[in-house]
């Protein structure tokens, strides 16, 4: 993938692309910004300019993406570049053969009781950081969720990052830079990654067939993030259950919520997000003083409710209860 294919992080791809040219990359990269904006593809971006076979690749900086170098990477096949998350975690978890019977269900089990990623993986990949390289490119250790690395694995990796190899770079991944050791920052390069605009989510959404039924809508409430649209699609279902705005629709909408409580969280969370971000459009668009003032109340009280979500409060009670306050207002969702 070419960083070319990468809407809305020109920036970012603009000072790669230099460093590819000439060859001169620091030992390890931060990159930082919100989830779902380019950052873990723009890292795979990079791996693959650094290592693509087409002779081109050198003068362009840019991946041809045909390659068995570039096609490896992108199937994460590529010996020289690991790309550690939460799902490359799990997979050194399950204790059963990958082609074996149950194998998926186990692995999906895996993934869903990652949190942290753990000093046994950081170990596992700091010892493959100082293996001899199979190709004649870079080897590239992309660490996603960065964040969420305790005291033993951030102090796992330090002297790694700090003096790594000859053609060896690490790309540390975060949503959140402020929860990141200062020692770990401090001997990272940092690269900011901005929310995308309304129109590149839309574009996006387009260009990778996600299946949402109005990208338009989708965009507007993803707050510049692609996983924000994804949210803000099954947020948007979950509000068209029943009929909207008559006396059962809070309780229908409530009722739609997931079993579990993790997700059913989640889900309650990005339906309140929505109607923060509905309420906040027609306070600022409100004419009337009066009106304005009992919007202003509604923000605060459904901020509130968002606050109690996390708290151990049942999900779908907290959501009947915000959609019931809506009533009388002429709030405009969809
Ligand atoms: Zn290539």
């Amino acid at each position: 993938m070419p960083f070319s294919d990468i809407l809305g992080q020109e920036k970012a791809s603009l000072y790669l692309k230099k460093l590819v040219g000439s060859q001169k990359i620091p030992g390890a990269f931060l990159f930082y910004g919100p989830d779902g904006v380019g950052k873990a593809r723009t890292a795979v971006a990079f791996a693959q300019a650094l290592n693509c076979l087409d002779p081109q690749a050198r003068q362009t900086a840019e991946a041809c993406g045909k390659c068995p170098s570039c096609r490896a990477i992108s199937k994460g096949t590529y010996p020289d570049v690991i790309f550690v998350d939460f799902v490359y975690q799990a997979r050194l978890e399950v204790k059963k053969d990958f082609s074996s019977k149950g194998y998926e269900e186990e692995l999906e089990k895996e993934i869903a009781k990652q949190q942290h990623i753990s000093v046994d993986t950081i170990r596992e990949v700091t010892a493959k950081s100082q293996q001899k390289a199979v190709g004649s490119g870079w080897k590239v250790l992309i660490i996603d969720q960065a964040q969420t690395m305790q005291g033993a694995a951030a102090n796992a990796l330090l002297k790694f990052i700090e003096e790594p190899p000859c053609k060896t770079v690490w790309i540390l991944i975060t949503n959140k830079r402020a929860a990141m050791l200062k020692t770990i920052l401090s001997r990272c390069q940092p690269l900011a990654f901005a929310p995308l605009s309304q129109e590149n989510v839309k574009q996006i959404l387009t260009q990778t067939g996600a299946d949402v039924p109005n990208p338009d809508l989708c965009a507007r409430y993803s707050g510049g993030s692609v996983s924000g649209a994804l949210r803000a699609a099954a947020a948007l279902e979950l509000l068209q259950e029943g009929s909207f705005g008559s006396a059962q629709w809070p309780c229908a909408v409530a009722a739609g919520l997931s079993r579990t409580l993790v997700s059913a969280r989640q889900e309650a969370q990005a339906v309140l997000d929505i109607l923060i971000a509905a309420l906040h459009r027609n306070w600022t668009h409100c004419p009337n003083e009066r009106e304005q003032r009992v919007l202003q109340q509604t923000l605060k009280q459904f901020e509130y409710y968002k606050r109690s979500i996390g708290r151990n409060v049942s999900p779908a009670l907290v959501l009947e209860t915000a959609l019931m306050n809506l009533d009388g207002l002429n709030v405009q969702i969809f």
